[in-house]
């Protein structure tokens, strides 16, 4: 069984300080997949500026030298790994940036090769802002060949592109939703893999400001017993001595098992 952490939101805000204090007891073990944005424009939310909050500035990640040498220290260390987080992470008057922008295609290819060349890492996974894709947001990242590490992704074949692997999918889900008691409403994280034709898709366990240890451990077990994988989601950011205490309980109570391996997040798409 693989297990992996991902990291949301490092971007030009972010102090190199904040991720080793929150993870430098944690990626030797499970490495950090950080979910980066290559031209932040700020939003309100806990460390960023308030005079950013609304200034729609974009602030290219090379304008902060201390966080663009660490992730160049730490990526060869195998401590973390790089995914791509959106292109500016604003929000729009009408949706989260991968709803809204008006050129969702544009943003997935230069923020890659933007981020490929500035912080020379392999980036293979595109993390969508607030979690939220439009139709169009998901084939641009799709046709970027960006494999998708989302919370709650809908299956919903009226709100994706089509391919020919849409179906099969969407009735695996509906069996696994089936099987195990659940209503339509009901949210939950699929524990497998999505291939469809261009590229792949895998849903993450959120640990966010009163996610419990039990929460988190149902989920894991669930997982589990199918035979999935796991992959936890949170937010350096807002993560606090009882969510850190959450965090390295959960591995405590993976590595119990003899065959769980904490792998770098794109390890789960292998083959
Ligand atoms: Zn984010």
């Amino acid at each position: 069984m693989k297990f992996a952490l991902r990291d949301d939101d490092a971007c030009y805000f972010t102090e190199p300080e904040t991720l080793t204090r929150v993870y430098h007891d944690v990626w030797d073990r499970v490495p950090v997949c950080l979910a980066t944005v290559p031209f932040a424009i700020g939003y309100e939310r806990i460390g960023i500026p308030r005079e950013h909050w609304t200034s729609g500035e974009a602030f290219p990640l090379e304008r902060n030298r201390a966080l663009v040498s660490a992730l160049r220290e730490w990526v060869p260390e195998r401590r973390v790994s790089i995914a791509l987080h959106g292109y500016t992470h604003q929000d729009f008057a009408s949706g989260y940036e991968f709803q809204a922008a008006p050129d969702p295609e544009r943003r997935v290819r230069d923020g890659v090769r933007y981020m490929r060349t500035l912080l020379a890492a392999d980036i293979s996974i595109f993390v969508p802002p607030h979690n939220a894709l439009s139709k169009r947001g998901l084939a641009a990242v799709g046709a970027a060949g960006l494999n998708i590490l989302g919370s709650f992704l809908s299956f919903r074949p009226s709100m994706r592109p089509w391919d020919a692997k849409t179906p099969a999918n969407w009735w695996r889900v509906r069996r696994f939703r089936a099987a195990t008691g659940r209503a339509k409403s009901d949210r939950f994280v699929y524990p497998y893999v999505l291939r469809y034709a261009g590229h792949a898709e895998f849903g993450c366990h959120s640990l966010v400001p009163g996610t419990t240890f039990d929460e988190l451990v149902s989920g894991f077990e669930e997982a589990r017993r199918a035979g999935g994988d796991f992959c936890l989601a949170t937010h350096y950011w807002e993560v606090s001595d009882a969510m850190k205490d959450v965090m390295l309980r959960l591995f405590d109570h993976a590595a119990k098992y003899a065959d769980v391996r904490f792998v770098p997040a794109e390890e789960l798409f292998a083959a």
